[in-house]
């Protein structure tokens, strides 16, 4: 009996050094609320005046209200906007003394590629190679663009079947809050403070997150469950710019043109042609900015281009835009007749800026990632967040990772591994603020 005692215990401990979990398994695992979640279609589109861009964002909206009730979570609502709140009571003693941590992930799916009739495939057991999808064998998942997968051997790896995207982004953050949610109810020895819970449409078309009540969610620090390897942990994105040139010309019939057109399509021309090729994103990884002339309109009479400036860092920004401004004049000097101007507006800054006065947010989501088992670091985003808004309207937010992979196309895939490790990642997390706060 006693050697049993013994034997038992050392696996325990055994298990603990290796970040295995021990607490009760949830009512039902995160893979099966991936696979519900993924078969709801819930595409948003650019350009529409409403929020959410796309109705059918309420039907994710609805159910996981109802699911979120359904496990005990208070203050369920749905706004009009289709964002969905809810709150987790703590179970501290004094919860007043934890901090409201949010969890937050978006219910849209990429405008990029359809999201209706999502076949999930899970390819068991994986052994290596390529994954080849059933349903298009053009669209194949290698090694060489994934090294990854080397490191996947064993696991389950869940795709879509070629013919659409999977929904990993975000449905496997949706997945791994409601997952938490739920192994917290089962298991209330996990001493956690009040969480807030947000699912928010029309991340993807950029729109949703001007909806979102900050002061009605009520957190003091939130993380978007939103990023993609496992351990990736984000809390710095672009400082972000876009500039307009407008180049005026003159156009008249080309019969009677001689000494009065002006033609500021050769003007574009050459502006166009001024780009440095080594600070484009073609070109640019990493911490490197870069400008990107991505539109434009090329008439006699009014020609126009516009342009991305990102940078990691102000002065990095600043020396984008005052490139943009040297070449105009360069151009100018060149096309003295057509009348060129230069608008730049800023989009978002980088949330680092904020989150760097809050290092604990990183600190306790590393020290969360390896009680997992998963091995952490932190990876600036080439893009912006929801949470780099967020943070600056008062609601400091970094990125977690959610395992998933090949965002926004037909090759996106997660693992069951990755699922369930994000997921962990998750109940330590809010354990570990509720410890720290002691
Ligand atoms: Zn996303």
């Amino acid at each position: 009996m006693k050697s049993i005692l013994v034997f038992l215990l050392c696996v325990v401990i055994a298990s603990s050094v290796q970040g295995q979990t021990q607490w009760k398994s949830p009512g039902e695992s995160v893979l099966d609320r991936f696979l519900r979640y993924v078969k709801i279609d819930t595409q948003s589109q650019e350009d529409q005046s409403t929020t959410p861009s796309t109705k059918k964002q309420f039907n994710l909206a609805n159910l996981l209200a109802k699911e979120l009730t359904a496990l005990g979570t208070q203050n369920v609502r749905v706004s009009e906007f289709g964002i969905v709140y809810a709150t987790v009571p703590g179970n501290l003693p004094d919860n007043s003394k934890v901090p409201v941590i949010g969890f937050i992930s978006h219910m849209d799916t990429s405008p990029a590629v359809s999201g209706e009739n999502v076949n999930a495939v899970i390819h068991k057991n994986y052994q290596g190679g390529d994954i080849v999808l059933p349903k298009d064998p053009s669209q194949v998942i290698t090694v060489a663009k994934n090294p990854l997968l080397k490191e996947m051997i064993g696991d389950d790896i869940i795709t879509a079947d070629g013919t659409t995207l999977l929904g990993s982004d975000d449905k496997s953050g949706i997945a791994e809050i409601m997952t938490m949610i739920d192994v917290l109810k089962q298991n209330p020895q996990l001493k956690h403070g009040t969480l807030a819970i947000a699912f928010t449409p029309d991340e993807e078309v950029g729109t949703g997150i001007e909806k979102f009540d900050v002061k009605g969610f009520g957190a003091k620090f939130a993380y978007t469950v939103d990023g993609e390897e496992l351990g990736e942990i984000s809390d710095e994105t672009w400082s972000a710019r876009t500039a307009t040139v407008t180049f005026q010309g003159k156009s008249t019939h080309p019969g009677t043109a001689k000494g009065i057109m002006i033609n500021a399509m050769y003007a574009l021309a050459d502006y166009l042609g001024r780009f440095p090729h080594d600070m484009l994103p073609e070109t640019t990884e990493g911490r490197v900015g870069f400008v990107h002339p991505y539109i434009g309109t090329a008439d006699v009479e009014t020609s126009t281009l516009k342009i991305l400036l990102r940078d990691f860092d102000m002065s990095g920004l600043e020396a984008k835009e005052k490139l943009l401004r040297d070449m105009v004049a360069q151009t100018q000097a060149k096309f003295p007749e057509v009348k060129i101007s230069i608008d730049v507006k800023e989009n978002y800054k980088n949330m680092k800026v904020v989150l760097k006065n809050f290092p604990q947010l990183t600190e306790n989501a590393m020290e969360a990632a390896r009680r997992a088992g998963v091995k952490p670091f932190l990876k600036p985003i080439r893009g912006g967040t929801d949470g780099s808004q967020l943070t600056f309207e008062g609601l400091p937010t970094p990125d977690l990772f959610t395992g998933g992979h090949n965002f926004h196309g037909k090759l996106e895939f997660n693992s069951r591994r990755g699922l369930e490790k994000s997921t962990e990642t998750l109940v330590h997390l809010v354990q570990i603020f509720a410890e720290k706060a002691k």
